[in-house]
């Protein structure tokens, strides 16, 4: 009887070690966190796609990264200078207009803040060092040329750099050697003709002598096909009263910017970012970077108005350092 008795209580004493080895494995799961690894490999999953969505302006890819979107990527490059009210009507759209399309793009504004006149060129320049590590193409783009035409082609232009704002699509620029507006090129391309002149300060003619550069390198443009909006595939958000252009040309400008310039271009463009920003309007990500460029008045003294130069510069005809 007391054997039966002993025998049943070891059973019982097996059965309750049991049941607290039971309970102690669970509560160790339980409160264990998970394998670092694991976590953060689930942390970068998460962090890259949204990273990839915020950098290239696209929507989230559905199933990791989406092949449909293709492996390029476009640096949308835009002069800018006091034009906010054409940033925030343009940039939501274009945003859109490329995502639609799965382009991938970031765009960059690249804001002039120094004093001298306005330089589109050489801000595309620094649009393009700028945009170099991870972008393949880019697209130099006026901020008031909305596309309206979702044919148009925005994809990387292998065969030779792609004029999206053809003259005949154009709502202001007619004439066959146009290639302003908006022009795609790949970063190649953009570095064969050393990209754009830095001496055209002021409005007008560096999209000319940039034309001349890619014939010159035996570059074809090519312009879009089949389109059948004519002067209605773009909304040019200009209105010349309030957007005058700086059309006047000082000291012996207008004879030296008729000429194709052979000194400079992307490889001398003399800048510094001031700083960077990131701005989202309307679910459209920008990176916004502000730009002081240097002029070299001996070469280029119509950088400043004639009446501006005292203004600028020291006793001894230097640039003042806020310049
Ligand atoms: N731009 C700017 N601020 C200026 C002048 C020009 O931002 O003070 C930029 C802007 O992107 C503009 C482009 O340069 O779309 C071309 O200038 P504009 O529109 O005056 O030339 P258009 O092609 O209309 O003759
Ligand atoms: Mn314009």
């Amino acid at each position: 009887m007391a054997r039966i008795f002993g025998r049943s209580m070891r059973r019982v004493k097996c059965l309750l070690l049991c049941v607290l080895l039971t309970i102690l494995v669970c509560l160790y799961l339980a409160f264990t966190p998970l394998q670092d690894t694991a976590r953060d490999e689930a942390r970068n999953v998460h962090s890259s796609v949204h990273d990839k969505a915020a950098t290239y302006g696209e929507e989230l890819p559905d199933k990791g990264d989406n092949p449909t979107w293709g492996r390029h990527k476009l640096a949308v490059i835009i002069p800018f200078r006091d034009r906010l009210e054409e940033l925030l009507e343009f940039a939501p759209l274009l945003h859109e207009f490329l995502a639609k399309k799965k382009v991938r793009h970031r765009i960059f504004v690249i804001n002039q803040i120094d004093n001298f006149r306005f330089n589109r060129a050489s801000l595309i320049n620094v649009g393009f060092l700028e945009s170099a590590n991870d972008t393949d193409y880019i697209a130099m783009h006026d901020v008031d040329l909305v596309p309206l035409n979702f044919d148009l082609d925005y994809g990387y232009p292998k065969e030779g750099p792609f004029h999206v704002a053809a003259p005949e699509l154009h709502p202001l620029y007619h004439y066959p050697t146009f290639v302003g507006g908006i022009l795609l090129l790949t970063r190649d391309q953009f570095l064969k003709v050393d990209g754009m002149s830095n001496k055209y300060w002021g409005w007008g003619r560096e999209d000319d002598e940039f034309f001349v550069r890619m014939k010159q390198a035996k570059l074809t443009v090519y312009r879009p096909e089949g389109i059948t909006t004519g002067k209605k595939t773009f909304h040019h958000i200009h209105d010349r009263r309030k957007r005058s252009r700086d059309n006047k040309r000082y000291f012996n400008q207008k004879e030296i910017t008729r000429r194709r310039d052979r000194e400079t271009g992307v490889n001398t463009v003399q800048y510094k970012v001031q700083s960077l920003k990131k701005l989202t309007i309307d679910g459209a990500p920008l990176t916004i970077m502000n730009i002081m460029l240097s002029c070299d008045l001996t070469v280029t003294p119509w950088c400043l108005k004639p009446e501006d130069h005292a203004k600028y510069l020291d006793s001894k005809g230097k640039v003042l350092p806020d310049n």
